[in-house]
């Protein structure tokens, strides 16, 4: 298939777009470049620009004749979204809708849309399934949710096929040690530990007070390949049967802040400096997800699963990238 991939250029886009060129679609990549890298997508057609850009968007998808979309452009940080929801609601909606109003425009009725674990919200059971209820405590996760239900409408009016990934947290790089995560700030957490091993200021432990075992946050620390695995997984999906579909992509464990740290000692072998820190607002306690549905319905299952080597391929990156992407 013909694909648009916005937001292309970044940590996971980067990773998915190789992955789909792999199983043979052509790939057309946009992204602004505001938090993505030029180098991430060398090798493919890059248009730089903003996917909400209705008359750039709607020129691209009747020119080069896309088939479908791959939509990861987004500002994806929880503390951000609390302090600037505009921004999020301009980035991750309104921008959004305008990409859907052209993909409309062209007759392009095919969207994979990269969603969150944030949509949930506090837990209240774990492992977090698809009709858990979805409460934001951030607006990253309400902008994300209230696209999901956008989508859901567009569907039931037999305009749009759909599925959403509700991601967990991405983590590690791709298995050539070529792509990995590299933001400026950076404020996710394998990324923040790893320069400290490699010799950086202590690691923030953002919270200590959680009710959890060790009293640091828990997430799910799903592989960047394994994501990407999914979207392919979901593009066949879509050009088989279409449909609607929303999954959680996770590994199924969680792993706490201290545990995260622990193994980036063993793997790195480094001593790994820390900082109690207070909570970031807009952080919930402990995410764990179930990706049953992902498997039922994507034939999905997650391959790296073990955190030492997801941490692994994350240092190798680190290691060759001292300095990022240098772009
Ligand atoms: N975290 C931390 N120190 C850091 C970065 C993150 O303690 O330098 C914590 C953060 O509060 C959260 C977890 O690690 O509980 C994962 O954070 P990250 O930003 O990687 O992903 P998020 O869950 O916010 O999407």
């Amino acid at each position: 298939m013909k694909l648009l991939v916005t937001g292309g250029a970044g940590y996971i886009g980067a990773v998915v777009a190789r992955r789909l060129r792999d199983e043979g679609h052509a790939i057309l990549l946009i992204d602004d470049l505001s938090t993505g890298h030029r180098a991430a997508a060398s090798g493919f057609e890059l248009v730089v620009g903003d996917c909400g850009d209705r008359r750039l968007v709607g020129a691209l998808m009747k020119e080069k004749r896309i088939e479908g979309v791959i939509h990861l452009a987004a500002s994806a940080l929880v503390s951000e979204s609390v302090a600037d929801p505009a921004k999020y609601y301009r980035n991750n909606l309104e921008r959004s809708l305008a990409l859907l109003g052209e993909m409309r425009e062209a007759g392009v009725a095919r969207l994979v849309l990269s969603s969150t674990a944030a949509v949930y919200g506090e837990p209240v059971a774990l492992p977090i399934q698809e009709d858990h209820p979805t409460q934001p405590t951030n607006p990253y996760g309400e902008t994300k949710l209230a696209l999901e239900r956008a989508l859901r409408w567009m569907h039931a009016a037999r305009g749009m096929d759909f599925v959403a990934l509700r991601y967990f947290n991405a983590a590690g790089a791709s298995a050539d040690g070529a792509l990995g995560e590299v933001h400026d700030p950076e404020t996710h957490l394998v990324p923040n530990v790893l320069k400290a091993a490699a010799g950086g200021s202590p690691v923030p432990i953002y919270g200590t007070d959680y009710a959890t075992p060790d009293g640091t946050a828990v997430r799910d620390y799903i592989h960047v390949e394994d994501i990407a695995e999914a979207h392919v997984l979901a593009v066949e999906r879509l050009s088989r049967r279409g449909g609607a579909l929303t999954v959680n992509l996770g590994n199924g464990a969680g792993f706490s802040v201290l545990q995260v740290i622990e193994a980036a000692r063993r793997v790195t072998g480094r001593d790994l400096p820390t900082r109690p820190m207070p909570r970031r607002p807009g952080d919930p306690e402990t995410l764990v997800a179930s990706s049953a549905l992902a498997g039922r319905e994507l034939g999905w299952a997650p391959r790296t699963t073990d955190l030492d080597a997801i941490i692994e391929t994350a240092w190798r990156f680190a290691r060759t990238h001292p300095r990022g992407f240098e772009d």
